[in-house]
This record gives structure tokens, C-alpha cells and sequence, in this order.
């Protein structure tokens, strides 16, 4: 699962404030129309920073709106340009792209069998009816390395309620909507409960840290007191749609207390140990033929060298690849047929075998070392739910 890319939202926002510039030209109303013209330049300027690739494009652009707004200034003696705040109706319809489709199902997770239990416990508790001082969870922290299925559980949670999933990257929202962020926050919110029950997923949630920046700004914190008011409001149960929060951090250690009191249930995502590793090859494997691997072997070569779950199936992916150039030799030679008779063709497959690993496994190199695995195991030691 991808996390939320802001330049769909944007662009669709920006074709939005565009079609208002021209109306706003057309009907004569030039001071309109050179706000909107600001307005302009300042979502692509959002957008250079979303898109490095095209980051010079994007500000080239966002100048000519500019020049195109000072014109305009000039002929209608409007005071002194200023970027005006994005609008609320806008900053709604760019949420609206941040909800991600969602087909993961529980069994596309490998191993992670306490933290599926303690996800489902929750969303149950939420939904039963309950004496007044059985309080259920607002929300639950995952945290653990990088690719170790924080997404996919959360993906599992909003698919098995068939809720709306909001995949939000908190940096991201940072970097790209800057001032805004806080007012994002709060909209996102509000979406997510006129759309219940909704899942939030709120990934490096550490980027909301204030203690461990040396500099912070009024956005930031904005942003981080804009969440807590969210969190705090949330009423689950009774008649109340059920909104639930998952945030996610590869980095615990640098939450503030603020954040850590929110979130008193913190369920640690493991690196997959072997049981959960040859779980996680037979789902990357699904539909082949796997009758000869050494699942066994292959499992305790994971756990050896510190794979995560993205790196399992990363590892698996390169072995398929492998397997099949070696029996469909001169593939690319199949790009000059017509594509209709490449659709009407079938790719040549044979079983899994160990060789089609060994060049995988010296491909794909864990970046962590077993210094930071003792370090997520005290933290989850100290502030862990088990
Ligand atoms: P995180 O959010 O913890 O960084 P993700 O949930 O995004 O990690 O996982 C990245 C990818 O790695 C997934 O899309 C999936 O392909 C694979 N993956 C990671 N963990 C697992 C797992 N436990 N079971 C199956 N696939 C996994």
C-alpha cells in the first residue's frame, strides 16, 4: 500500500481554483480573478515540492501565474498581493483523494498474529453495546522498523469493516500543505466522520514531534495541537460513527508525551520471525508452483539477515523474476507484436527452485542492524502493550 501521494489532490485543486480564474476573468471581477490567479501559484508551488522530478516545471509555472496576478493587480488597482489561504471547500475536495481503496484482507498478512488480534479487539469493543465505563480505544499506535506491515494492518482493519480509509502521511501533510496542515487536520476529521465508519491512518506521526526539533515553528505546533483537539473530541460507541485513528512511527523513542498519552495502546510490529517469514513467502508466492523450495531454509535465511516483510517480498518478487526470464528467454522480443495478440498470449512459468533465491538474497540487504531491533525491543518493553 502506497502512502498518500498529494499530487493528485493538488492537481485537482488546482484545475478547480483555474476554472474559478477564468469565470472570475470572464465576468469582469478582476480583483477575484487575481486572487484566484495567486491562488494558482501557490498549489503548484505545492506541487514542486511534491514532485521533484518536476519541480522546476511546476515553479516556472507558479511564476507566470504570479506575473499574470501583478497584471492584473495593475488594471484593477488592487492593494498589495498576498497569497491567500487555500480554501475550506478546496482543502476538501484534496481530501477526498487521500482516501485510499483498500482490498487488503487479514490473511494477506503474514505472522503479526497478536497485533491482528489486538486491532480486531478494539474495532469490536468500539462496536458492542457496554456498560458506560468500558471506555473503547479512540485510537492505537503500531510501531516497529520500516516495511514491517503497519500499512497493511491498518489497510486489513478498514477493509474487514468495509470503512472509509484515509492513508495520510503526517509528513508529507507537513511539507506540503505548511500553514495549512492544521487546518487539513481538522478536515480531515470532519470528513472522516460524515463518511463512518472511517479508519484514519496517520503514518510517521513522529514528524509531529516538538521536543526533539531544534527549531519549531507555529505551524507545527498548530498542526500537533489541531490533532490533539481532533483526538480528544472523537466520542466512540452509543450512536457515534465510529472513527478510528491508527498512527505508525518507525522512530517511538521521539514521541512526545502529548502524542504517547493519546495512544495508550502501542502494539509493536516485529521484524517476522520464522513461522511469519515462510507465511509472508507463501503470500508473495501465491499461484506458483512452490513444491521444491526449502521453505524452512529459505524462512531461517530471513530471520538471519534481518528481513522485513517488505524485504520478503521484495526477495520474492526478484526470485519470481528470475524464474521466469529463465523460461521465457527473448521476452522483450514479444513488445513488436500488436498488443492484442500479447494479451492473447500466455507468460511460460515452471516451479520456484532454490537457485532462483540465491541471487535474490545477495541482491536485497536489510538496512538495520540488530542494535536497532534491542532498541524497538526496550521501548517496547518500557511503553509496549505486551
Ligand atoms: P510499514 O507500514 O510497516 O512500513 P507496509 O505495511 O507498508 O510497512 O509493508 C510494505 C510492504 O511489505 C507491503 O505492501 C507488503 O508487500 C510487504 N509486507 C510487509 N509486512 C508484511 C507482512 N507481515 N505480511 C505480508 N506482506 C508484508
Amino acid at each position: 500500500m502506497s502512502r498518500a501521494d498529494l499530487s493528485a489532490p493538488l492537481l485537482s485543486i488546482f484545475e478547480k481554483v483555474k476554472l474559478e480564474y477564468l469565470k472570475a476573468k470572464k465576468s469582469g471581477d478582476l480583483e477575484l480573478a487575481r486572487r484566484k490567479a495567486l491562488e494558482c501559484a501557490k498549489i503548484l508551488r505545492l506541487l514542486a515540492e511534491n514532485s521533484p522530478g518536476l519541480r522546476d516545471l511546476y515553479l516556472e509555472k507558479a511564476s507566470r501565474w504570479i506575473r499574470t496576478a501583478r497584471s492584473l493587480k495593475q488594471e484593477s488597482g488592487a492593494e498589495k498581493p498576498r497569497i491567500p489561504p487555500l480554501s475550506d471547500n478546496n482543502l476538501k475536495i484534496g481530501l477526498e483523494d487521500l482516501i485510499a481503496k483498500t482490498r487488503v484482507k487479514w490473511n494477506d498478512i503474514g505472522g503479526l498474529w497478536e497485533a491482528k488480534r489486538l486491532i480486531m479487539e478494539t474495532i469490536v469493543i468500539a462496536g458492542l453495546k457496554r456498560p458506560e465505563s468500558i471506555k473503547p480505544w479512540k485510537g492505537i499506535l503500531l510501531f516497529g522498523p520500516p516495511g514491517t506491515g503497519k500499512t497493511l494492518l491498518a489497510s486489513a482493519a478498514a477493509g474487514s469493516l468495509n470503512a472509509t480509509f484515509f492513508n495520510v502521511s503526517i509528513d508529507k501533510v507537513l511539507s506540503k500543505y505548511f500553514g495549512e496542515s492544521s487546518k487539513l487536520i481538522s478536515a480531515l476529521y470532519s470528513l472522516a466522520r460524515e463518511k463512518a465508519p472511517s479508519i484514519v491512518f496517520l503514518d510517521e506521526i513522529d514528524a509531529l514531534t516538538l521536543s526533539r526539533r531544534r527549531e519549531t515553528s507555529d505551524a507545527l505546533r498548530r498542526a500537533l495541537s489541531s490533532l490533539l483537539i481532533q483526538l480528544d473530541g472523537l466520542k466512540i460507541g452509543g450512536n457515534e460513527p465510529l472513527v478510528l485513528t491508527i498512527a505508525a512511527t518507525n522512530a517511538p523513542w521521539d514521541l512526545d508525551k502529548a502524542i504517547l498519552s493519546r495512544f495508550p495502546r502501542r502494539i509493536y510490529v516485529p521484524l517476522p520471525d520464522r513461522r511469519a517469514s515462510k507465511e509472508i513467502i507463501r503470500i508473495c508466492t501465491r499461484g506458483l508452483d512452490i513444491s521444491k523450495l526449502r521453505l524452512d531454509d529459505l524462512a531461517a535465511k530471513c530471520v538471519e539477515k534481518l528481513y522485513s516483510g517488505r524485504d520478503i517480498s521484495n526477495l520474492c518478487q526478484q526470485a519470481i523474476w528470475n524464474m521466469v526470464r529463465d523460461v521465457n528467454r527473448d521476452l522483450y522480443r514479444l513488445a513488436e507484436l500488436p498488443y492484442e495478440k500479447i494479451r492473447s498470449m500466455r507468460l511460460k512459468v515452471r516451479p520456484l527452485l532454490m537457485e532462483d533465491f540465491e541471487d535474490a538474497f545477495r541482491k536485497i540487504r536489510s538496512p538495520l542492524t540488530k542494535k536497532d531491533i534491542e532498541a524497538y525491543e526496550r521501548w517496547n518493553e518500557k511503553y509496549g502493550e505486551y
